[in-house]
């Protein structure tokens, strides 16, 4: 513990589905801790937007690993605004959109994709040393000795809010999009969604961003982490 006061190396890794809450509050954890921020969801979506550009089979796991290995993906750490760019397309709003949205967890679930991001995933954090990286295999898969573990859950109904809200959509038929993609991403083979066996788990269906923030700094601390 002591050890990372003195080194200053702090890495945190928050997961969870999507409305649980852990973009916003990986962000705003990493902007208070003067520290970058990864979102790998956004590498799996970019990974995504290239797939369709190209047009290759999304059921071809040979041809959609063959695009994810030939793109230039580039992802900033700012926890402010980072920017996404695939060979130097600016691909921000893109990668929300309904297209990426539906087929990214077809693309997630390729094996060859998941070890290309994961090892990028690694060299940036190896790079950044104090870092909040979030996802759905952070702190089981891509970062084990993490500082600090979390894993973020709400109820159904407020995940489904929080994410229409977001995207001006439908509650009904957002709430079905994200049943699907929990089922997609914790049924494939490679790396299912999974939850490590020591994280922190916080339920934020009641809590609000800053108090989700403030426990995890309390956490850290607690931990001599920061
Ligand atoms: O977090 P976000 O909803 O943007 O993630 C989009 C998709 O990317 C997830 O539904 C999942 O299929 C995939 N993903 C993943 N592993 C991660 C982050 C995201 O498989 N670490």
């Amino acid at each position: 513990m002591e050890e990372n006061v003195r080194t200053g190396r702090c890495v945190v890794a928050v997961d969870g589905p999507s409305g649980s809450g852990k973009s916003t509050v990986s962000r705003r954890l990493a902007a208070g801790l003067g520290a970058r921020y990864l979102d790998t969801g956004a590498m799996y979506r970019a990974i995504t937007w290239a797939v369709l550009r190209s047009g290759v089979d999304l059921a071809d796991a040979e041809s959609v690993a063959k695009v994810a290995g030939e793109v230039d993906l580039r992802i900033g750490t700012d926890p402010q605004g980072y920017g996404v760019t695939v060979d130097g397309v600016t691909v921000d709003a893109e990668i929300r959109g309904p297209e990426v949205t539906a087929a990214v967890s077809a693309v997630a679930a390729v094996p060859a994709v998941r070890a290309l991001l994961v090892a990028r995933q690694r060299e940036m954090i190896v790079h950044a040393r104090r870092i909040v990286v979030e996802g759905r295999d952070i702190g089981a898969v891509v970062a084990p000795d993490a500082d600090l573990k979390v894993y973020l859950t709400a109820s159904a109904a407020a995940r489904a809010q929080r994410r229409s809200a977001e995207d001006a959509a439908d509650v009904a038929a957002t709430a079905a999009d994200l049943a699907r993609r929990d089922r997609l991403d914790s049924t494939r083979k490679a790396n299912p969604f999974q939850q490590a066996p020591d994280a922190v788990e916080l339920d934020t269906t009641e809590l609000g961003i800053d108090e989700v923030v403030a426990r995890l700094r309390e956490l850290l601390t607690e931990r001599g982490v920061a």
